[in-house]
């Protein structure tokens, strides 16, 4: 795909509402909070705009899952929610997909963006989906996609865009 001037406040609302109405659609006893916090303008980004889109895709799909999993084991007063926000600073412009699921633990961060890697059931997860992420946004965009979790509390990815 062609870089072109992407909104990526925009793509990240459309995909976060996408990615929860498919769920619900699928599942309609699922219920979770949407949290946005998008910065006002925003610069536009050269992105693949499809390229991104899939990047957010896969982050939203595991922290809906996340949630999910963590609803299961119905803890008193749990609310799942999903959080999304962007930011400027500097010369790039951050996006922040956050959850309170169930975390990742620490023996398992360090594997995550390995092809194939997978902790869900067959036929759940490919384990194709981080990895992927990661080369879209390192050698796609020149940028980068981290981790930040807490196991039984949250997981935190950020996606960091240089804007040129
Ligand atoms: P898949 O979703 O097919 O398992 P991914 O590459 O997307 O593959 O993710 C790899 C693994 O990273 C997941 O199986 C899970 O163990 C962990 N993971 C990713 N995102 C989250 C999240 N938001 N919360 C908890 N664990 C996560
Ligand atoms: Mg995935």
């Amino acid at each position: 795909g062609e870089r072109t001037p992407a909104d990526l406040n925009a793509l990240c609302d459309e995909y976060l509402r996408l990615t929860y109405q498919g769920l619900r659609a699928k599942d309609k006893s699922f219920n979770a909070a949407l949290e946005t916090d998008f910065a006002p303008g925003l610069p536009l980004v050269e992105a693949v705009g499809a390229d991104v889109g899939r990047v957010l895709l896969n982050l939203l799909g595991n922290a809906f899952y996340a949630v999910r999993q963590r609803q299961q084991s119905s803890e008193a007063g749990y609310q799942p929610t999903v959080l999304v926000s962007t930011r400027q600073i500097d010369g790039r412009v951050e996006i922040r997909v956050a959850d309170n699921g169930t975390g990742i633990p620490d023996d398992i961060k360090a594997k995550i963006f390995q092809p194939f890697f997978t902790t869900k059931p067959t036929g759940e997860g490919t384990g194709l989906g981080l990895s992927l992420s990661h080369d879209i946004i390192a050698q796609g965009h020149g940028g980068a996609l981290t981790v930040a979790s807490q196991e039984g509390k949250f997981t935190e990815f950020l996606i960091s865009l240089p804007i040129n």
